[in-house]
Formats: structure tokens, sequence, C-alpha cells
């Protein structure tokens, strides 16, 4: 180790000495409509006043289908529906009732599932191995989880008959789209609560998909309703005073909005939102794990994730050898057609995403850190960013500082678990962490001191229904997952 050559580096990584034939998932599992209209009352229709938008494939710009932009006049009649929903069926309904239909949701995604694999790399650009592996069958895994709770409400530590809240208003973003609304409806429908999701505009069609879904198991109309739409109808739904739950998963500049249009009102208010995570790797960590470790951290899902481990914090007497070989890692990623089955990298979600990855990383590069990426042919149409790695950053970078959401690592080093923690624990943020080493007494040490929602041992961005999610100071408040998850639709 050590020995090589810059140059020989290169013309390997410039080579390789052999290529992966295409492998394409079928597009002929999804047939998708010209037009969708919104989910109101169990049946899809028009916009009030008919604006329509366009959804695009971000791999192509290849235009998907026209969707339905919801008005005031549309929440309206969401949230009256659900209302009445509420009242007269789901929540009178035994828990016992409401767990069949959760469980039929379950059941249905899990046969769907390569349905709503290709359709949500098709609207959302990332690989199918991720949609097909991890959103699809964790989304059937939150049904299955909450099914479960919808008859034990009343051991769930919440009081002996804890009551539901109502009507909630849910908006998600883009970067897992049906799994964002499993983790809001599962546990809402639980309850004993009805919804009206908003899903975010770059990726409405898995939402839609859902919606049918709940039309095929019988859900009653008005139990589940899907707005689609742009940031006013998600402003629409959190202000509408028939709504008495806030749930919010996206950015905290638009979580502050929403704290500020929800306070001085009865609304109950969970908000998941940004993150700066550090993953923190020592020098007696299993080197070549620990590299995994990291690629999984920053570049799964094109690094649009919140809890992303987009700070690589390493020992400095093993920093050299952890990004060499972390480069050499990253030089066999396979960034391309998200539906090919052995694509690692796929599109950034839009172009205004795609903006913002590069306005910070030209930030990085005039702040003075060092950036680099492995040699790698970009498609020509689409939106592609190559997988990037900073070093020589310091704390005071903005590449430090800010979420970039995307497939880009900021490299900083330390010498003691003290340094380590402070490094860690400056940022405004507070939703996740990892810890790489081999001393356990180190890792619960780490854990207790590090301000993070959510702390990894050895492995990064594990996800379970029945493990609480959430943050602390920007990172926003109260959990998901659970048993605390059904807190935040409990009357309790
Ligand atoms: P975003 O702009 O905050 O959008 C999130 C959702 O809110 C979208 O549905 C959006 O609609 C809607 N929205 C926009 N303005 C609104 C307003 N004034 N009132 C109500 N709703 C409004 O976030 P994003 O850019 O889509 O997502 C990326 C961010 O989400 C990142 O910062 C990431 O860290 C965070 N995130 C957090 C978690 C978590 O669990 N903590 C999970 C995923 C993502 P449009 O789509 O039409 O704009
Ligand atoms: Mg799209």
């Amino acid at each position: 180790m050590g020995a090589r050559t810059a140059r020989s580096d290169a013309a390997e990584l410039a080579e390789p000495a052999w290529q992966y034939a295409p492998a394409p998932e079928s597009r002929d599992v999804v047939s998708i409509e010209a037009e969708y209209g919104l989910f109101i009352a169990g049946a899809f229709r028009p916009a009030a006043n008919g604006p329509t938008f366009a959804t695009i494939n971000p791999a192509t710009e290849e235009p998907l289908a026209r969707v339905a932009a919801a008005g005031p006049a549309d929440v309206d009649a969401a949230v009256a529906a659900a209302r009445t929903a509420f009242e007269q069926v789901w929540g009178p309904m035994p828990g016992s009732e409401r767990a069949k239909y959760l469980y039929r949701i379950a059941r249905q995604l899990q046969e769907r599932s390569r349905e709503f694999a290709v359709l949500e790399s098709l609207d959302n650009g990332k690989p199918i191995k991720e949609s097909r592996d991890v959103d699809i069958p964790l989304a059937a895994a939150h049904f299955f989880y909450y099914a479960g709770w919808a008859d034990k409400l009343e051991h769930a530590g919440f009081g002996p008959d804890p009551r539901p809240l109502g009507v909630a208003g849910q908006v998600i973003p883009w970067n897992f789209p049906l799994l964002m609304a499993a983790w809001k409806l599962a546990p809402a429908l639980a309850a004993g609560n009805t919804c009206v999701l908003k899903p975010a505009e770059t990726t409405p069609l898995t939402a839609l998909l859902l919606a049918e879904v709940c039309q095929q198991a019988g859900l009653p109309p008005g139990v589940v309703n899907v707005l689609t739409g742009a940031g006013d109808a998600g402003a629409a739904l959190v202000a509408h005073p028939g709504v008495k739950k806030v749930a919010f998963t996206g950015s905290t500049e638009v979580g502050k909005e929403i704290a500020r249009a929800v306070a001085g009102t009865d609304k109950k208010l969970t908000l998941e939102l940004g993150g700066k995570a550090a993953n923190i790797v020592f020098d007696d960590a299993p080197i070549e794990q620990a590299v995994e470790g990291i690629v999984n951290g920053i570049f799964f899902n094109q690094g649009h994730v919140c809890c992303a481990g987009s700070r690589l914090l390493v020992q400095e007497s093993v920093a050299d050898a952890v990004v060499e070989r972390l480069k050499r890692r990253l030089a066999t990623l396979r960034l391309g057609d998200p539906l090919d089955k052995n694509t690692d990298i796929g599109a950034i979600n839009s172009r205004e995403q795609l903006d913002k990855i590069d306005e910070l990383t030209r930030a990085g590069e005039a702040d003075g850190a060092q950036r680099w990426s492995p040699p790698c042919q970009l498609p020509d149409r689409g939106y592609w960013f190559p997988p990037t790695v900073f070093t020589g950053v310091s704390q005071s970078h903005r590449i430090a500082r800010e979420e970039i959401f995307g497939p880009v690592l900021s490299v900083l080093t330390f010498r003691t678990p003290d340094e380590a923690v402070a490094k860690a624990n400056n940022t405004p943020y507070g939703l996740s962490a990892g810890i790489w080493t081999d001393k356990g007494s180190r890792i619960l040490w780490l854990a207790q001191n590090l301000r993070a929602g959510v702390v990894w041992a050895n492995t990064y961005n594990r996800f379970d229904p029945a493990s609480p999610f959430g943050g602390y100071q920007e990172s926003g408040y109260g959990r998901e997952g659970g048993r605390h998850g059904l807190a935040a639709y409990l009357d309790a």
C-alpha cells in the first residue's frame, strides 16, 4: 500500500479492465397515464380551476405525465372529505378493523413492488436497485409494522384510551417519495386519523399509484387524500383550519415557515428537516468496511438523504490511507441509467437541485478545498453530478456547514475522540452520525456525546420501521417510526 504511483492509479482508473453489459429493468411493468387528477374522497378528479404541471424523468428530461395542481378550493374539498371520513367511518372503527386495511395496503405494495420500483426510478432518477431493494420494501414494512399497532394503542404507553387527533396534513419531499408517504400515512392511519398528503412537485407519481392501491384495498373514501401541486398547495394545506396535525419532511427553511404558520393554533406539529452528519472513522476501524460505510453514507440515493454522512471525520493517522482507498472504491461506481440494475449513481432529481450542488461545490473550491472526482462519463441529457470528494476542508468552509444534498463528501480530520465530538457537534443540525471503531466503550461514549437523533456504529443508513428517527436543533422535532412515531398522531 502507498507504493503505487499517481500515474499508474490514474491509468487504471481511466481504463477499467472490463465493462458491465447493460441490464435495464423493463419499463413495461408500469403504465403511465397522460394525465393524473387529485385523489379526493376516494376518486381521482381534476383540480377545481384546472391547472396541471408536468413531471419529468430527470435522467432524460422526458416528460412523463401531466399532473393536477391543487388550489385552495381543492385543499378545502380534501380536508372536508378527510373530516367526514374521520367522524363517520375511520375514527369510530375498531383498531382491529383499521389494521386489516393497512395489512391490505402493505400486501399490495409487495405484490406491485416491481411496478412501484420502476415508477419511482423513472420519476425520481434513483437507481432501480435502490428503489427495488430499499424504498419499496421499507414502505411496505412501515404499513405492516403500524398495522400491528392499530388494535394495541391502549398498550403503547400513552394512557388507557389514547384518541386520534382528526385530519392530518402531511407534506413530503422528493428524495424518497413513496417511503416518505408510507412514513406519514401508516402511523396516522393506525392511530385512527385521516390524511391529506402533499407529495413533492417533482415526484408525484408513486403517491398517486399508492392512492390507487388505497382504492384497490377498499379503503373508505376520504381516509387518504392526495393533493399534488407545488409549495403553495403545501402552504394552504398546513394553514387550513380543519387540519389538526401537521407533519412535514423537507428543508429547514420551509420547516421554519411552517412552524410560524402553525404557531398559536391548536395544531400538533412534527418537523423532519435537513442534516449535515458526521461519519467518524477512528484509526482502529476496519478500514475496508469503513470505506463501504462512507460510500453508502454519502453516495446512496445520490446523496439526496437528510441523514447522509456528508462530513467524513477521519483520524489523522489513517486519513491518507482511508482517502486513497475511498478514491479507488469510487472509481468503481457506475453512474448512468437509473433503470439499469448495475447502476450505483443515478440522476440528480431536478435542474434546481443540480444548480444548488454546483453552487456549493464551486464555493468549496473558492474556499480553498481540493476537489476530486473519478473519471466518469456523464450522459448528454438529464441532470447528473459525479461522485465528488473534497479534502483539505476546514470547519468554516461552506461545504462543511451547509447541506449540499448531493453526491459530495467533505473530508476533515481529528486527532482525539474529544476533538471528533467537538467537530461533529459543530453544526446547527443534529439528525444523525456514524462511528467506525473497534472499541465498544468508545462507541457508547461517543453515542452519548454526539448531539444527533440517530447514531450508527460500524454501519450507516440502516432503517427499520420499529426504530424511531428524528433530529435535534435545526434538524427538527418529533420522531417518526416505532412506538414514538405513534405519539405524534395521538392526543396523549
Ligand atoms: P422543501 O423545498 O422544503 O420541500 C418539501 C415539501 O414541502 C415539498 O412537497 C414542497 O413542495 C413543499 N413546500 C415547499 N414550500 C412550502 C411551504 N411554504 N409550505 C408548505 N409546503 C411547502 O424540501 P426539498 O428541497 O423538496 O427536499 C430537500 C430537503 O428536505 C433537504 O434539506 C433534506 O435534508 C430535507 N429532508 C429531510 C428529511 C428528514 O427526514 N429529516 C427527509 C428527506 C428530506 P414542492 O415540491 O412543490 O416544492
Ligand atoms: Mg419527476
